[in-house]
C-alpha cells in the first residue's frame, strides 16, 4: 500500500510491536465494556477502533495522556455521543486496567511471523506492556527466546520488565544488542506513529507502519496493512 521509496537495502532483523500487529482488544471483554455505554459494536468496529485510538495517541508523556488521547478516539468509533465521552474514558480506562485484554490474535499474524522468521532475519519483541507478553507469547505457541512451540526469537523487549518504553530509543537498543544487529539493518514493524515510528527513528532504526485502516496516507514512512505485507520488503527468499 505504501509508495515510499524503500529506505534499506539489507534487512538483518525484524523487531515486531504486539498490540496491532500480533494482537487486538478481546472483542467480548471490548462488547461487555460497551454495553455499559449503551452501544452495541460490530466485529469490524472493534479492531477499527484500536486503530483509530493509537492513530489519536501522540503525547507518550504519561501512560495518563496515552490511555486518555486513545480511550477517546476509541469510543468515538462507537459513535459515543460527545456528552457521553468523559464516561466512555472511565469505563474504557476500567476494563483496559484490568489487563488480559490484548488477546484477540489477528488473523494471519502468526503464518506471518513465521514466515518472516523462515527467511532468516533475527526476530524481536518490543512492547509497551505490563511484564506479562513474554508468557503470553510462550503460551500462546506465538514465539519465544530459544526453542519452543513458537516462531524462535532472540528477544522480548516488555517495557514493564526493561523499565523503559517506546519511543525511548533505549528499548529499542536493547533489542539491537540482544540480537546483535546494527540499526540500518533493523526494521521495527509498529503501529503508533508516536511510539514505533519516532521510537525506531530515534535509534537509527528503519520503522514500518502497520496502517491497516488508512489513518495515515501522508506519514512519510513505509506502511503495510498486516504483517504479511512486509514479506516482499525484505529482498530475501524464504530458506
Ligand atoms: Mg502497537
Amino acid at each position: 500500500m505504501s509508495s515510499t521509496p524503500l529506505p534499506w537495502t539489507r534487512v538483518d532483523a525484524v523487531l515486531v510491536d504486539l498490540g496491532g500487529v500480533i494482537y487486538l482488544p478481546d472483542h467480548d471483554r471490548m462488547r461487555a465494556a460497551l454495553a455499559r455505554l449503551g452501544v452495541d459494536p460490530s466485529p469490524d468496529d472493534l479492531d477499527r477502533a484500536h486503530f483509530a485510538g493509537v492513530a489519536a495517541t501522540d503525547d507518550f508523556t504519561s501512560d495518563h495522556s496515552v490511555w486518555h488521547s486513545y480511550n477517546l478516539a476509541y469510543a468515538k468509533v462507537h459513535g459515543v455521543p460527545d456528552d457521553h465521552l468523559d464516561h466512555a474514558r472511565t469505563v474504557l480506562l476500567e476494563e483496559f486496567a484490568k489487563g488480559d485484554v490484548w488477546t484477540r490474535e489477528i488473523a494471519g499474524a502468526r503464518a506471518a511471523l513465521v514466515a518472516v522468521a523462515a527467511t532468516g532475519v533475527r526476530v524481536a519483541v518490543v512492547s509497551n506492556a505490563d511484564g506479562t507478553v513474554e508468557a503470553q507469547l510462550r503460551d500462546d505457541g506465538i514465539c519465544q527466546v530459544g526453542p519452543g512451540a513458537g516462531v524462535e526469537v532472540g528477544a522480548v523487549l516488555d517495557s514493564g520488565v526493561v523499565g523503559v518504553a517506546k519511543p525511548d530509543p533505549a528499548i529499542f537498543r536493547l533489542a539491537l544488542e540482544a540480537l546483535g544487529v546494527a540499526p540500518e539493518h533493523t526494521l521495527h514493524v509498529g503501529d503508533t506513529p508516536a511510539a514505533d515510528v519516532a521510537g525506531a527513528r530515534a535509534a537509527g532504526i528503519h520503522p514500518v507502519l502497520v496502517d491497516p485502516y488508512d489513518h495515515h496516507p501522508d506519514a512519510d514512512v513505509v506502511r503495510i496493512r498486516h504483517l504479511s505485507d512486509l514479506l516482499p520488503l525484505l529482498g530475501r527468499s524464504a530458506r
